[in-house]
């Protein structure tokens, strides 16, 4: 069809109509509103070996905890209580012995620590690579889910974490340095998903959006600033970085920045709140929301970057 992933995504998004009062595609989960007071979220999200891990390189314990994680922090994203998950695998015969055990293993540590138990899914045969997908449910206060929209002109651009971990974890793993790094190659197998961060924050009055990073800010803040119709400012020289992604880059001489901005798969929230908020997690401010700069097109988010003369844009699948 020729259409980048978002451009696709917002195709699928116009072919079907909403009921009033549900958000569906846009956001970390589609949130639907129930009766007694809560809100049900839903997010799903898919790792294909090849795409999004390589089976020759990561161990099924962490391809397990992966799984669960990365879908667990689109509920964190949204500020949201993780209730049960669904998982569903197309499995390849060349799967080693062992393997479907080692993976629930994982799996079931970390949605262990979110009390969050496995619930149902499906399982087939795959003709040639392992295909994952997993579903989450969980719930929220009636109107208290944070959406990617409720940035304003004003607010303060915040990070819980450090970011650009999991990116040079990946490249420790893909350029096969002798080296070990444990914890940057563990930041990218076995993220912590900001699950009690994400509910502190929907907790509290003054929070303007919230989601999870994925992408890398490059990308995930250009979806706030969309979908809040506001552009804005980020100092580079302010982004929280791990001491041994510092050491690691001025070692081998990596861009620190790229990492953290264009990199992606950090599981950390990415949230803007007004000026004096209480904000009860640590965090890191990195920026603030403006108007869109005089003649730019509203529709088109700016970001500015200070500190540097580069743009950064975000991990693109295509
Ligand atoms: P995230 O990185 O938070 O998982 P994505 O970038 O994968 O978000 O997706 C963005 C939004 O588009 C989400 O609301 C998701 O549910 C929706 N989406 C993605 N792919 C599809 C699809 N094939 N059909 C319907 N909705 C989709
Ligand atoms: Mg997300």
């Amino acid at each position: 069809m020729g259409k980048g992933e978002f451009e696709l995504i917002g195709w699928i998004k116009e072919q079907f109509e909403v009921p009033e009062g549900i958000l569906g595609i846009g956001d970390d989960c589609a949130v639907i509103p129930q009766r007694d007071g809560l809100e049900t979220l839903v997010t799903t999200d898919m790792l294909v070996d090849g795409i999004h891990f390589l089976m020759e390189d990561i161990d099924p314990y962490s391809l397990g905890w992966k799984s669960a994680a990365v879908n667990l922090s689109d509920i964190a994203g949204m500020g949201g209580k993780p209730v049960g998950t669904f998982l569903s695998t197309a499995l390849p015969k060349s799967i080693p012995d062992g393997f479907t055990e080692e993976f629930i293993r994982g799996y079931k540590d970390i949605s262990d620590r979110f009390n969050c138990p496995l619930l149902g899914g499906d399982t087939t045969a795959a003709k040639d690579r392992l295909c994952i997908s997993v579903t989450v449910l969980g719930s929220c206060g009636a109107g208290q889910s944070l959406k990617r929209s409720g940035a304003r002109t004003g607010d303060l651009v915040c990070v819980t974490g450090t970011l650009g971990d999991s990116a040079a974890g990946l490249r420790i793993i893909l350029e096969g340095h002798s080296e070990r790094q444990e914890f940057l190659i563990g930041r990218h197998y076995r993220p912590v998903p900001r699950v009690a961060e994400g509910q502190k924050l929907a907790a509290t009055t003054g929070i303007g959006a919230c989601m999870d990073i994925s992408d890398g800010i490059g990308s995930d803040l250009r979806h706030i600033l969309e979908a809040s119709g506001v552009s804005a400012s980020v100092d580079v020289r302010s982004l929280p970085l791990s001491a041994e992604l510092r050491d690691l880059c001025a070692r081998r001489g990596w861009d620190a920045a790229e990492l953290a901005l264009d990199g992606g798969e950090d599981y950390e929230l990415l949230f803007t709140c007004r000026p004096g908020t209480p904000v009860s997690i640590p965090h890191t401010v990195i920026g603030e929301i403006i108007a869109a700069p005089d003649g730019s097109d509203p529709a088109v988010p700016v970001i500015i970057w200070e500190g540097t003369d580069r743009d950064f844009t975000g991990f693109r699948h295509f």
